[in-house]
């Protein structure tokens, strides 16, 4: 009979590919996704020796602008309760700059992160030092308006950097003896959800994690809305401090989003060049809606990630700049490589786990037969990379108590 005929020769194609699956997913693992160098290519640009102050900066963005017209636009975007701009800087080659995708680097949306300023302008000092003669980078800056926003909250990190160094949040007037809003609770999509407000106490206005009085009630996040709304990101990155995490959304819920595979491709090779482990945020200590992620993924589509720069107790320790922001170009540099078609990833996250797409080939052979085993062989790597990468087991919410012990009393 020809059936359990076809049904042996099904089989042996479906050993066959599960072995090569298996050769190919091991060969993955072992080479680290294809990125076992975390050094930029080009120019290394130094590093500054203390951390920017509000006029320092400001003064380097006019600088950088009047110095390299060709390549930079410096744009304020927008003004903070006690009158302190908050600026954007633009940069790319010279060409149609409407035709281009957009990409963000941004910081400091919590006072108390300085370290996240400075991967953000070591970022814009290693883009300019290499825009003409490295070509991974020319090609992203030809193909893309490449934003940084270095300091989301200006008046919080002056209050910080002169008053209190554990200040986190804004510095708006509560009315009522108190100041400030956690700017990364504000944003407007499911604002105030999930559990967040569920015994009152993240939501009163001394709250460290105080969302405000209502969505996008503050200056800083409706600046960045506004600007996200012109310039449609493809891509970004805002950067927190510490404990060495890129995170994604969904932020309000343990819920993965439709793109989640996407979400984690992304992050597993960003993160095969700075060594951070992965979360998607609602899988920390608790939820956090109202973040700039949820919003720009929910709004725009953008792939937009957290980075939680550097070790524990770096985020205001000046000796520590220098290491966590060279660490941390390749990662951006790949992420906006991958979101502008510049480079592939290395794997497929439609079927859930990284994989080379050479073994996705091989089990086209077989069909819907191995297709089915290949999904259930994935689903298993997955769980398994969960258990190494994921929530449970990452000691994340640890990050955030010391965290709080040192700077910041709070979490992403
Ligand atoms: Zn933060």
């Amino acid at each position: 009979m020809a059936r359990p005929r076809k049904s042996r020769i099904l089989a042996s194609l479906l050993f066959i590919s599960v072995i090569l699956l298996s050769f190919s997913a091991e060969a993955s693992t072992a080479s680290g996704a294809g990125y076992a160098n975390p050094t930029p290519p080009g120019v290394i640009v130094p590093a500054p020796t203390s951390f920017h102050t509000y006029d320092s900066l400001m003064s380097e963005i006019m600088q950088l602008s009047a110095a390299y017209p060709d390549l930079v636009t410096n744009v304020t975007i927008g003004t903070t309760w006690e009158n302190r701009s908050i600026v954007a800087l633009r940069m790319t080659m010279p060409g149609n700059s409407s035709a281009k995708e957009n990409v963000l680097f941004m910081g400091l949306h919590h006072a108390d992160e300085w370290m996240s300023m400075e991967v953000v302008m070591y970022l814009v000092h290693y883009f300019l030092a290499n825009a003409k003669t490295t070509p991974e980078i020319r090609a992203i800056l030809e193909k893309a308006n490449v934003w940084f926003i270095p300091m989301v909250n200006p008046d919080g990190y002056e209050y910080s950097r002169l008053h209190d160094s554990l200040w986190r949040k804004n510095r708006r007037n509560n009315g009522d003896g108190t100041f400030g809003v956690d700017l990364n609770r504000n944003y407007g999509y499911e604002w105030k959800t999930g559990g967040f407000a569920a015994d009152g106490s993240l939501i009163v206005s001394s709250s460290i994690e105080y969302p405000g009085p209502s969505s996008f009630s503050e200056p800083e996040t409706q600046v960045i809305r506004d600007f996200a709304l012109a310039n449609p990101l493809v891509f970004s990155i805002s950067y927190h401090t510490a404990g060495e995490w890129i995170l994604f959304p969904w932020s309000y819920t343990p819920a993965p989003t439709t793109a989640d595979g996407v979400f984690r491709a992304y992050s597993q090779e960003m993160a095969s060049t700075n060594g951070y482990r992965l979360l998607q945020e609602g899988h920390s200590s608790h939820n956090k809606p109202g973040n700039s992620d949820d919003w720009l993924y929910h709004a725009l589509g953008t792939l937009a990630f957290t980075f939680e720069v550097g070790p524990g107790y770096s985020s205001q320790d000046e000796q520590q700049i220098a290491g966590v922001t060279l660490a941390n170009v390749m990662s951006a540099v790949h992420g906006a490589e991958l979101s502008l078609g510049l480079i592939q990833l290395s794997c497929t996250p439609q079927l859930l786990l990284c994989v080379p797409e050479l073994s996705v080939a091989s089990l086209a052979v077989p069909g819907l037969f191995g297709a089915v085993f290949f999904g259930l062989r994935m689903r298993r790597r997955r769980e398994n990379r969960l258990n190494r990468l994921g929530p449970g087991a990452s000691g994340y919410s640890d990050e955030i108590v010391e965290h709080s012990r040192t700077v910041g009393r709070g979490s992403t």
